[in-house]
């Protein structure tokens, strides 16, 4: 059946992330909070300066207001991003409080009779740049696009308006050159090209990143992000005191479809078991290829029986399935699997991993094709 339109229209504006991605943006996330604090501090500064220098001129005053408007927003959101809270909409509200703060800086200083400084300022200008650059480092493409067109179509319509209520013109009447709209374009254009620039930033960060934590034949996790999202995921859970499992799965006699079908036919077959353990468990689980036919899951808050049960649908849904081959012949396959429970087993990844794999051996030995919980 063919998707809504309304889901077609959501799928281009707003594309689903892939998964292993949030947690770089998280990281990013934080990295940006700091630096808008930051920021923050370094542009009171010469607001305090402007203030003492010049306590008719707009801009201290203003300049300090935003900075403390900034701060008093950004710890809230310092705190949310280190706790990982938040998804999504942190980041948009932090693009859009980033950008809207440079817009209001610039609508204060033409409310208060400053539009040179407003129309000219380097300053605001730069930070609509930097806001822009830097959201790339939130690893989505989508908050990029969202603070490009907000800078936009924020200082677009900023200029509208100052045209439109005669914010444009000096002391003594003369239009303020910059308040054109030949200015605006070009003003536009760079951030467009910016925003452009940060995009394909995004997607180069995204194709390395992936590159480095999943495994190409089967797009599953690799050992190394197994054991770094798997470490993550038992801090978390132990929070909620609710067990989580780890399991082992190995392929039984893999050695033998490579011998009888040929190595790539052992491929097709790696590749249909990813998608069986994909299908059967939940997007919160971590699935992952260990190396070879060895595979490992982690089931978070989910009792020692209830991961047992769930591997045992696994181990009925691939006895139906028939790996169709390129020779026209299919092959069927069984696993072994071992299973540990955190708290019980231990309370390490390293340490559940061995108890599990221990587990896989004793099926192993025992005759294959079995899930083992106990022992
Ligand atoms: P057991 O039931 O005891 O697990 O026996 P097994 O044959 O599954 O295990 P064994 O360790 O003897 O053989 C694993 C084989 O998996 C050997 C290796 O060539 C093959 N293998 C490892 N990685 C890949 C791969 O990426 N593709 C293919 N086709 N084969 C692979
Ligand atoms: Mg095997
Ligand atoms: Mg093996």
């Amino acid at each position: 059946m063919p998707a809504p339109l309304d889901r077609k229209i959501r799928r281009i504006l707003w594309p689903a992330q892939e998964p292993e991605l949030a947690d770089a943006g998280r990281a990013g996330e934080v990295v940006i909070a700091r630096g808008r604090l930051f920021v923050a501090a370094l542009l009171a500064l010469p607001g305090v300066i402007t203030w003492i220098r010049f306590p008719n001129n707009l801009q201290g005053p203003i300049g300090i207001a935003l900075a403390l408007v900034a701060t008093a927003v950004g710890f809230p959101i310092l705190r949310r991003a280190h706790r990982g809270e938040g998804g999504n909409y942190l980041g948009l509200s932090s693009v859009l409080l980033d950008i809207t703060l440079i817009t209001l800086y610039q609508l204060l200083l033409l409310l208060g009779g400053d539009a040179e400084s407003a129309l000219h300022s380097r300053i605001t200008f730069t930070l609509y740049a930097l806001a822009i650059t830097v959201s790339a480092l939130r690893y989505d493409g989508r908050l990029v696009r969202v603070a490009g067109l907000l800078a936009v179509g924020e200082y677009l319509g900023l200029i509208a308006w100052a045209n439109a209520s005669g914010h444009v013109y000096d002391a003594l009447g003369h239009r303020i050159s910059g308040s054109g709209l030949r200015s605006q374009l070009e003003y536009s254009i760079i951030l467009l090209t910016a925003t452009a620039l940060a995009s394909v930033i995004v997607d180069r960060a995204q194709v390395l990143r992936l590159s480095g934590i999943r495994d190409p034949l089967t797009q599953l996790a690799n050992r190394g992000y197994f054991h770094e999202r798997a470490h993550q995921e038992l801090a978390r859970t132990a929070r909620t005191s609710r067990p989580s499992t780890i399991a082992m799965l190995d392929i039984d006699h893999f050695k033998v479809v490579n011998d009888h079908h040929g190595h790539a036919a052992g491929d097709l077959v790696l590749i249909t078991f990813a998608s069986v353990l994909r299908s059967t468990l939940r997007a919160s689980d971590l699935i992952a290829r260990l190396g070879g036919e060895e595979f490992a899951v982690l089931l978070p808050e989910t009792s020692l029986e209830n991961a047992r049960i769930t591997l045992e649908a696994i181990r009925a849904t691939l006895r139906e399935t028939h790996v169709p081959l390129a020779s026209g012949k299919t092959v069927q396959v069984t696993f072994s699997a071992g299973i540990a429970v955190w708290p019980q087993d231990g309370t390490g990844v390293l340490k559940l991993l061995q108890v599990a794999d221990d587990r896989l051996l004793a099926g192993k030995r025992g005759g294959r094709d079995v899930v083992v919980a106990v022992g």
